[in-house]
């Protein structure tokens, strides 16, 4: 399984969203995608879903161009879960997650292993408990596990995750981190956009940084999140520690000029 962009630029009027984007995505690995806002962070994930169509180059899946799969497959082997997702219609949370499973529907509807999909990925966000309630009754952050188990649920060859731990409490984001580390360690590959650096030095085998549409570096966590790197993608000065158990830690200290 391999999942890549090649020279993949979008632009829009005079504007370039991405630039020269090369990179290829390992399975197996949680590569986490850091960058300021308005990076294009959000604009390359849509450009792996398939949302968006790149004005130049090509995301590949399995050396094969994207476009070449048929919709079904592509539901099948690239999960996806926006940056805004939300839900506009007051489904119970276990027929939400459910939902992840469509991809995978046959003619004779929902199978054990559906069931079970669904039941692993509401164990692995800790939504089990309000499993019968309506999504729109939910806190912001209890309707992002849910929408998180959803993705998890489909069990896709590539996650792709759009900031899926912005609104959650610390407990709950690192459940979060451990969940998509499950799923890489099963075999799948996990792209995420996140926004705390400490959370990509824990979760990510590869960090792939973007700053005005460009790749600034990608690579292991202990090569990219350095202080000169982090400097030149976000102007911040950082201090950066060694934690008990050997994990990097980064504080930002200040911006710079
Ligand atoms: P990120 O997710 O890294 O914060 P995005 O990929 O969402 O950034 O957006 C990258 C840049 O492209 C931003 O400056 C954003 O304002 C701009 N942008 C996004 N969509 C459009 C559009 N339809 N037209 C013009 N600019 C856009
Ligand atoms: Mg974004």
């Amino acid at each position: 399984m391999s999942l890549s962009v090649e020279t993949l630029a979008v632009t829009i009027g005079d504007k370039r969203l991405l630039n020269e984007v090369s990179v290829a995505f390992a399975s197996g690995h949680v590569t986490a995608i850091l960058g300021p806002n308005g990076a294009g962070k959000s604009t390359l994930m849509a450009c792996l879903a398939g949302l968006m169509q790149p004005t130049g180059g090509r995301v590949l899946l399995d050396d094969r161009p994207r476009g070449d799969f048929e919709r079904r497959d592509l539901a099948r082997r690239v999960g996806y879960l926006p940056q805004e997702a939300d839900v506009h219609w007051n489904v119970d949370v276990a027929t939400l997650v459910g939902l992840g499973r469509f991809p995978h529907r046959g003619r004779w509807g929902e199978t054990p292993e559906d069931r079970d999909a669904v039941t692993r990925a509401m164990a692995a966000t800790d939504v089990g408990g309000f499993a019968k309630r309506g999504v729109s009754t939910l806190s912001g952050g209890e309707r992002a596990r849910v929408l998180l188990a959803r993705v998890l649920a489909g069990e896709p060859d590539w996650l792709l995750a759009d900031e899926p731990l912005a609104n959650l409490d610390p407990a709950h984001q690192l459940d979060g981190l451990d969940a998509l580390r499950r799923v890489a360690a099963a075999g799948a590959g996990v792209i995420v956009v996140l926004h705390d650096l400490n959370h990509a030095a824990r979760v990510a085998d590869d960090v792939l940084l973007l700053r005005d549409g460009r790749v600034v570096a990608f690579g292991p966590p202990d090569q990219v999140l350095t202080r000169d790197l982090v400097a030149a993608t976000y102007g911040v000065d950082t201090h950066v520690g060694v934690a008990p158990g050997g994990r990097r830690f980064l504080i930002p200290t200040e911006r710079l000029a």
